[in-house]
């Protein structure tokens, strides 16, 4: 069994401000490793159900926050920034299972730290009508290679928010968002045990590739409308008000693509002040 685990870091348990996440932050080295903690719970819990191949591919920020010797379970390490699939870099359809480690909520979602792949250019996205974060933007992925995503972890927000996307995925719910930069957190080594059960016992049942219908649209506002004009200029993209675009498709893959290009694009409008 070979199982693919896109991981980001905002959805770990203990964390709950950027400092602990990004990598001039001055709680990064603690954010680090709760993250490996929970990478490693995962793989565990992987191999636990039967996994012989594990790809990690690490999807946070600069994307290069793992020491690849401590992976558990000698699995391959994907990282480094620019991947023309981002978080979902590397999947291919002979992945048994994916799993989501670490997630945050969407921009519109009251989770701690929430964001949909850029929070200073992207307040909304939704796909066929329904707010989605990156997991069900992600799912398109899936969805094109035909592999399931069994498993998401991250607050009490990520799991039913990718539920309408990927169906069946189990959700592990590691702490509770009190704010946008609060959490309520599970102890770290309960929240990998919470991991490494709840991954092997989703691998164990087994779920279905994400069925989003096609065509779909995706919608999505920006914080400012010179962003969504940027937006325009890639193909199929059109307006429909001052700070928002509209992209409709019957392929999973192309949309995906259209809506990275969307991020790339955009964040030469990001003010850093
Ligand atoms: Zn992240």
């Amino acid at each position: 069994m070979k199982i693919y685990v896109s991981v980001d870091m905002e959805g770990v348990a203990g964390i709950a401000d950027w400092a602990q996440c990004i990598a001039d932050g001055d709680d990064y080295a603690l954010g680090r490793d709760l993250l490996v903690g929970e990478v490693n719970a995962a793989i565990e819990g992987a191999v636990a159900a039967g996994a012989t191949q594990i790809l990690v591919n690490d999807a946070h920020s600069a994307m290069r926050n793992l020491p690849p010797a401590a992976l558990a379970g000698r699995a391959a390490y994907l990282s480094g920034r620019f991947k023309p699939w981002y978080m979902m870099e590397g999947l291919d359809a002979s992945f048994d299972a994916i799993v989501f480690l670490g997630y945050h909520a969407a921009m519109a979602t009251p989770g701690v730290l929430s964001h949909t792949y850029n929070p200073r250019a992207i307040t909304n996205v939704t796909i066929n009508g329904t707010v989605t974060g990156e997991a069900g933007l992600n799912a398109l992925v899936a969805q094109h290679f035909r592999v399931p995503i069994a498993a998401i972890s991250g607050d009490q927000h990520v799991g039913p928010e990718a539920a309408p996307f990927c169906p069946g995925i189990a959700a592990i719910a590691v702490k509770t968002s009190i704010s946008r930069y609060a959490a309520r957190h599970e102890h770290p080594e309960t929240a990998r045990e919470m991991i490494r059960d709840g991954v092997a016992d989703a691998l164990r049942r087994g779920t279905e590739p994400p069925t989003i219908t096609m065509p779909a649209t995706i919608e999505i506002e920006f914080l400012s409308p010179d962003m969504a004009t940027q937006a325009t200029w890639i193909r199929h993209v059109t307006r429909t008000g001052a700070r928002t675009v509209s992209l409709t498709g019957d392929d999973p893959m192309s949309l995906f693509q259209a809506f990275i290009s969307i991020v790339y694009l955009t964040r030469s409008l990001v003010e850093t002040r």
